[in-house]
């Protein structure tokens, strides 16, 4: 596998062309490269700015191969798709991040063992095959506890909070459909993310840690820096996973800290992360950026700039029928909008990030914005 520096003028196929597959295709044409990017969506946001688009599923082996023959080199935006083919496409193209992150975090339960075997704090944990295997949770970590489907699972979707025994009925039927794991419920304090870029010679720059805060399970905003004691800590979590699952390029890794203090793993994003988008125009190299040098072979920033404290506010559908009509009278608001033609009360529409000296009364500010959001 080649990893010398990529010339200008190169073509980076990109699999997946959601948002995150348009921000990155933004980077790399900044520096110079074409862009091709494969996407089931013949109106997904990075088709509009790539080069060319393959319009074709993400199993498609033939347009995989096609993708393949017309780049230099491969990425990927987004972590489900099948490590058995992006294994065979390893064998025959260049990508540098190669399968064994994919393979390894596009399934929960095999996430969690590789964390404990790489001995971060997670939160315990047992494998569901079986409805009846509720029980064991039940005995092993107890209510309150969490079900999760092994595969698919994004912005808390395919996840059952069972608070009590009313809960075991639907938690059945999901385990029933698909294997699970029961997670134990945490008493959360904040939720925090560190973002880091490895390149080349396994060069590890790391972004500023980010504190999150979740609505119904997607990310409604991002403070950075995050407001903890916590960022050396988990900047150490992160050295310990990187022994164990070989990264190249730009991931995030989500933590919990709890009301107790403790920092606990919750996943990993094998990819750039809504919860680093602040960096476009808070950092002085966006993940995005990052990830393009990496995965180009060129060398990292040593160290990610903060440029001002900022805030980022994610554009659901349903912020976005409240906020439009405000966006030109606030020149502060950096607003992205990804250009998906539906729009729904749920769906990422787009995000603002804004540049302050002072969080605390920003984040007043927008949080009254977005007060009429109806949940
Ligand atoms: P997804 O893949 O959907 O992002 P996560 O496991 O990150 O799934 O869960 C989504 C959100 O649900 C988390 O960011 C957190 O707010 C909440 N959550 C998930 N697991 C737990 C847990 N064990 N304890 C407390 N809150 C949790
Ligand atoms: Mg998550």
């Amino acid at each position: 596998m080649s990893f010398s520096k990529l010339k200008f003028g190169s073509t980076i196929g990109i699999i997946g062309g959601g948002q995150l597959g348009k921000m990155m295709a933004q980077s790399a044409q900044k520096m110079g490269y074409k862009v091709i990017v494969l996407d089931p969506d013949n109106a997904c946001p990075c088709q509009y700015v790539a080069h060319e688009f393959i319009h074709a599923n993400y199993d498609d082996q033939e347009a995989l191969n096609q993708l393949g023959e017309l780049s230099d080199v491969i990425t990927y935006e987004f972590e489900n798709i099948s490590s058995k083919q992006l294994q065979s496409l390893v064998s025959q193209y260049n990508i540098p991040q190669g399968y064994e992150a994919i393979q390894t975090l596009q399934d929960r339960l095999i996430e969690k063992q590789s964390l404990q075997k790489a001995q971060t704090q997670i939160a315990n944990f047992i494998q569901l095959t079986e409805p009846k295997d509720l029980s064991i949770a039940i005995e092993q970590i107890g209510y309150p506890f969490i079900v999760k489907t092994r595969f698919g699972g994004y912005d808390g979707k395919g996840q059952i909070l069972v608070k009590d025994q009313s809960y075991l009925d639907e938690a059945e039927v999901l385990i029933s459909k698909q294997e699970c794991v029961a997670e134990q419920f945490l008493d959360l304090h904040k939720e925090v993310s560190l973002t880091v870029t490895i390149g080349k010679d396994n060069q590890i720059t790391y972004f500023p840690l980010q504190e999150n805060e979740h609505q119904n399970q997607i990310l409604f905003k991002t403070i950075v820096p995050a407001r903890t004691d916590k960022e050396q800590e988990a900047r150490s979590e992160v050295k310990k996973i990187i022994e164990h699952i070989h990264f190249v390029g730009t991931f995030t890794v989500e933590f919990f800290i709890d009301t107790q203090n403790n920092l606990y793993v919750n996943e990993i994003a094998p990819r750039p992360h809504n919860s680093g988008h602040y960096s476009i125009e808070a950092c002085d190299y966006s993940q995005f950026d990052t990830h393009i040098l990496a995965i180009t072979g060129q060398k990292l920033p040593e160290r990610i700039q903060l440029l001002k404290p900022s805030i980022m506010m994610n554009l659901l559908g349903r912020d976005l029928d409240i906020l439009e009509d405000q966006f030109s009278n606030h020149p502060e608001w950096h607003v992205h909008i990804y250009g998906k033609n539906v729009r729904k009360p749920d769906r990422k529409m787009g995000h603002l990030t804004v540049l302050t000296d002072d969080i605390n009364e920003t984040e007043q500010l927008l949080l009254n914005k977005f007060e009429g959001r109806h949940n």
